[in-house]
């Protein structure tokens, strides 16, 4: 009969030599620490009248489990079956292979930062950007911090801390993860003044609005809504306009920064931060993340008056990026510069960018491998959404498999995702969908895999 005095001491289950690879791993504390936490949960298991198994060999068992899954630790590689390409739960934009290796080599050794190699003093980290910024967006400056959101936040307040912003009522947007536009604005120092209507605001509403308080006029893109019907917004050039004509900045929170257009992959009405700049616009704001393809990060570009007055800012040091973030932006705006090459190698653009008879392929070549190991699916014509924000309504024709009706569907997404390397697909109708668009080429033989080891038996 099992009982606590059966529980092998600690020191046992440490003289365990596959518990003695983990000691080397991770340390003597963290699994001597395990170890107790699992004898500790068989004694509470005896206190509550269960007999826990008690044998050394499944208690090593037991701890090993938990060891391993301490030295993957939480954030790992997921692949993203789901076809929706800004995931936001999944890290919106995975780098292209330049942009990671970049934030790998900056992690992993000194870089020069902030040190101009030439003369030896110290530089800017800003500069390098500025320059490739300025070039792709046409704007006369530029500038970084770690998200749109607080580019958004400190663009506000440099420029109207204490006076008015005027914003159409059509615009007070909700972005999801807490950025709600009049918080951001109050959290700004600036006070928000709201004009025109939820689906009607005219030129003259500002312009009405506007007084000794009015320190900016602001368009705020609204990315992850659409107001059908009877609509007016005033374009952003009207309001560029009303700005020259009473001297007052336009901030254009434009959201996604898409560089490239992205119309002709059938995605229309995303704003474009060279057009923006183009018009006139004072500043324009976009994440690195978004339709940008790079890593979190928040651009703010436009008049150079503004952005000196911007980085002068003190709260421009509390949002500043760091050297992986700034690295592997470097590099994805290099890769923008030949939009050939953006496309081919910044992954969230080759994905938007792939053809049908690209897509369908890609599914064929799932479906063989799928096939050799007796999965049984449809392959069926799909829609996906892009995500992230962007683009609520714009869905994308895609082509999927659709694998066999389980009688537990979720318990089956579940087994995907905890598996290793985790998968994240949707469920429809009860069924699987493995949509390869969001799957990475070097992904096809693990998904195949994971496929394979967690399908109900
Ligand atoms: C996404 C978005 C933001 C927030 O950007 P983050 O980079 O997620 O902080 C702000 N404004 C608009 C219009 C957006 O679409």
């Amino acid at each position: 009969m099992s009982n606590p005095r059966a529980l092998p001491p600690v020191h046992k289950l440490l003289a365990d030599p596959r518990i003695g690879a983990w000691v080397s791993k991770l340390g003597q504390q963290v699994v001597t620490a395990n170890i107790r936490k699992i004898l500790e949960g068989c004694r509470q298991q005896f206190e509550q009248g269960k007999t826990p198994c008690v044998d050394l060999d499944s208690l090593v068992e037991q701890a090993v489990h938990h060891l391993e899954n301490q030295s993957v630790g939480h954030f790992r590689k997921v692949i993203n079956a789901t076809g929706i390409i800004l995931h936001t739960n999944l890290g919106r934009s995975p780098l292209a292979e330049i942009a990671a290796r970049a934030a790998y080599d900056a992690g992993r050794n000194y870089t020069n930062l902030e040190l101009d190699l030439e003369t030896g003093s110290r530089s800017s980290r800003q500069g390098p950007l500025r320059d490739l910024l300025c070039q792709l967006t046409g704007a006369e400056s530029a500038t970084v911090v770690n998200n749109c959101a607080a580019a958004t936040i400190l663009v506000l307040r440099s420029l109207a801390l204490g006076r008015e912003v005027i914003v159409s009522r059509g615009q007070l947007i909700e972005i999801g993860g807490s950025f709600r536009l009049p918080d951001i604005m109050s959290t700004s120092g600036a006070t928000l003044r709201e004009v025109g209507t939820t689906n009607i605001t005219r030129i003259s509403d500002y312009e009405n609005a506007v007084g000794p308080q009015t320190a900016a006029l602001m368009r705020v893109h609204t990315s992850n809504f659409r107001v059908k019907g009877f609509t007016e917004e005033t374009s952003l050039l009207e309001l560029i306009e009303l700005g020259k004509k009473l001297t007052l900045p336009v901030i254009d929170d434009a959201g996604s920064g898409a560089i490239h257009d992205p119309s002709p992959y059938g995605l229309t009405g995303e704003p474009i931060p060279q057009e923006a700049i183009r018009l006139g616009a004072d500043l324009t704001l976009f994440s690195g993340d978004k339709l940008l393809g790079g890593p979190q990060a928040g651009i703010i570009a436009g008049k150079k008056q503004w952005i000196q007055k911007i980085e002068k800012d003190p709260f421009m040091r509390a949002v500043r990026c760091d050297k992986m973030t700034l690295a592997a932006l470097e590099k994805t705006l290099r890769l923008h510069l030949d939009p050939d090459l953006a496309r081919r190698e910044i992954p969230i653009l080759a994905m938007l960018s792939e053809s049908q008879e690209s897509l369908k392929a890609k599914a064929e070549t799932l479906a063989a491998k799928l096939t050799a190991k007796s999965i049984t699916f449809d392959l069926a014509a799909d829609h996906a959404f892009v995500g992230g924000g962007t683009l609520p309504e714009e869905k994308l024709p895609t082509w999927v498999l659709r694998l066999g009706k389980g009688p537990n569907p979720q318990q089956w997404a579940k087994r995907l995702r905890t598996g290793t390397p985790a998968v994240m697909a949707r469920i429809d109708q009860d069924q699987i969908i493995i949509d390869p668009r969001t799957v990475l080429k070097d992904q096809m033989d693990d998904l195949v895999q994971a496929i394979v080891l967690s399908r109900p038996s």
